[in-house]
């Protein structure tokens, strides 16, 4: 009986450490440019969880920062082509 309860504590610490490692390895995952235009865009529901996920990686990864400011950048020129673009 006692045996028993140890393995179904160690299932239990099993579930618990790979949702853990799970959660984390998400979470390091760097962004696709996709998904950082539609934030810039604002495109996701505000707070949904891939809003949350994408606004909580920005704050850690200085890559994504970084490639979030060139799509950024490129967003703004590609706008401003547009205006010139127009007709008169
Ligand atoms: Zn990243």
């Amino acid at each position: 009986m006692r045996s028993l309860l140890i393995v179904l504590m160690i299932l239990i610490l099993l579930v618990v450490l790979w949702q853990i490692a799970r959660a984390l390895l998400l979470r390091a995952k760097c962004l696709e440019d996709e998904e950082i235009y539609l934030f810039i865009k604002g495109r996701f529901e505000n707070n949904s969880a891939v809003q949350r996920r994408i606004a909580s990686h920005l704050g850690t990864c200085e890559k994504c920062r970084e490639q979030m400011r060139m799509i950024q950048f490129g967003k703004e020129l590609d706008e401003h082509l547009v205006e010139k673009n127009e007709p008169i």
